[in-house]
């Protein structure tokens, strides 16, 4: 689950890491307010939406008097802010975050993620901060330092001195950088997170390390026990498809093209999508329902893909292993006649009574194309969406 920068900083600051002073602000009133309320002279208004890429986007303003402020926030707010991040059709920004100008000097990247071929905490540290760090990864890779941390010991002095040294840090900066580390540890663990990462990490004129911005994930399967982390959830980031998806406990994922999948379990829905692309189609979302797909988690999941305009044929792969295909055919027919499907829909049903199931699809009335294999399946659904209106 993401958090927006502003939520993320409320968090870090009270684990002591310096953040910059800021008032978040729901309209342009409010953000000259905000601004007026920090004093000073210099203004940064930051749009709160869940991605980053926002600077190169437009979704942070200089703003060097309260009327650039209040233009600034005028001009964000009610928009849709489109990054690299993203996706075209952006997310929406409710609401601006006015912080206190810095003055940098250096912009440093800082990271905690898992490695999950390891198992361990990774932090990442690179003095090549403020830019697309997949491009210095890529581009440059001796420039990104990294140190693993052992669960039992957790993250050790030394280690923060490491990365220190390596990204040109010394004297005073290096015990910020320190005492910044070791807290970033503490949220990263005490708060289930999945993902931390400042970028930038400044160093101001006057020598201080600051995070400047933050971006703070956490875990999705540890809500359970995160009951305050999970009150700053904001739906209105979300896709609605992926919102209701989830409500329903679907696994679903929008994507660009116009062949809606539907299919139980993960490994399969990935296995469906290469097909796809294989015979040259594109898929409309991932989805998956779930081992124990009964008729009614069907009929939801068809309202689910169909919601998405693209789509212009669908392909149900289902395997039967602990579901019956013959229930899960009934089921199909009812989805596609209750809910007013119209347009092409490609079954392939495998496992327990599949035999049944194809003369009961083969038997109702309705525009259903029943499939063979896997690749018949994905040959059929990709004519059927060329074919389509
Ligand atoms: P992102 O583009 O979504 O990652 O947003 P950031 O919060 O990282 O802001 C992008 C860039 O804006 C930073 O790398 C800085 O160069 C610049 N920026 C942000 N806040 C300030 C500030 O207070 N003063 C100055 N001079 N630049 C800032
Ligand atoms: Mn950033």
């Amino acid at each position: 689950m993401n958090l927006h920068e502003y939520q993320s900083k409320k968090i870090l600051a009270s684990y002591g890491v310096p953040v910059p002073e800021g008032l978040v602000a729901s309209n342009p009133g409010e953000a000259e307010a905000a601004a007026r309320a920090l004093g000073g002279s210099v203004w940064v208004v930051k749009a709160q939406v869940h991605a980053g890429g926002r600077g190169k986007a437009g979704g942070v303003k200089l703003a060097r008097d309260l009327a650039e402020v209040t233009a600034a926030a005028a001009g964000m707010l009610g928009q849709r802010l489109v990054t690299k991040q993203t996706g075209a059709a952006g997310l929406p920004i409710e609401k601006v975050y006015v912080e206190s100008g810095s003055d940098i000097e250096r912009e440093l990247y800082l990271s905690f993620t898992l490695n999950r071929e390891r198992g361990r905490i990774a932090v990442v540290a690179s003095a090549a901060g403020g830019m697309d760090i997949e491009q210095v990864a890529h581009d440059t890779p001796e420039q990104i330092l990294s140190v693993s941390v052992h669960p039992a010991a957790g993250l050790q002095p030394w280690q923060c001195r490491q990365l220190g040294f390596g990204i040109g840090l010394e004297g005073e900066q290096l015990a910020q950088f320190q005492s910044i580390l070791l807290a970033l540890y503490r949220v990263y663990t005490e708060k289930d997170a999945s993902l931390i990462e400042i970028n930038p990490l400044i160093v101001t004129r006057a020598g201080r390390l600051v995070a400047l911005d933050c971006k703070l994930d956490i875990e999705a399967n540890a809500l359970f026990r995160q009951g305050e982390m999970a009150a700053l959830r904001d739906p209105g980031q979300e896709d609605p498809a992926e919102r209701v998806a989830s409500e329903h406990d679907l696994n679903y994922v929008s994507l660009d093209g116009d062949i809606a999948c539907m299919v139980n379990g993960a490994g399969l829905a990935m296995a469906t999508m290469d097909l796809i692309k294989l015979h040259g189609g594109a898929p409309a979302n991932f989805l998956d329902v779930g081992g124990g797909a009964t008729a009614a988690r069907v009929s939801t999941a068809f309202e689910l893909i169909l919601s998405n305009p693209n789509v212009r044929a669908i392909l149900v792969n289902i395997f039967g292993g602990i579901v019956r295909c013959d229930l899960i055919a009934d089921g199909i027919i009812d989805a596609v006649r209750d809910v007013g499907v119209r347009v092409p829909v490609v079954v392939r049903l495998e496992g327990t009574n599949a035999e049944a199931a194809r003369a009961r699809l083969a038997g109702g009335s309705l525009a259903i194309i029943p499939a063979g294999d896997l690749t018949d399946a994905a040959r059929k659904v990709v004519a059927a969406a060329r074919a389509a209106p």
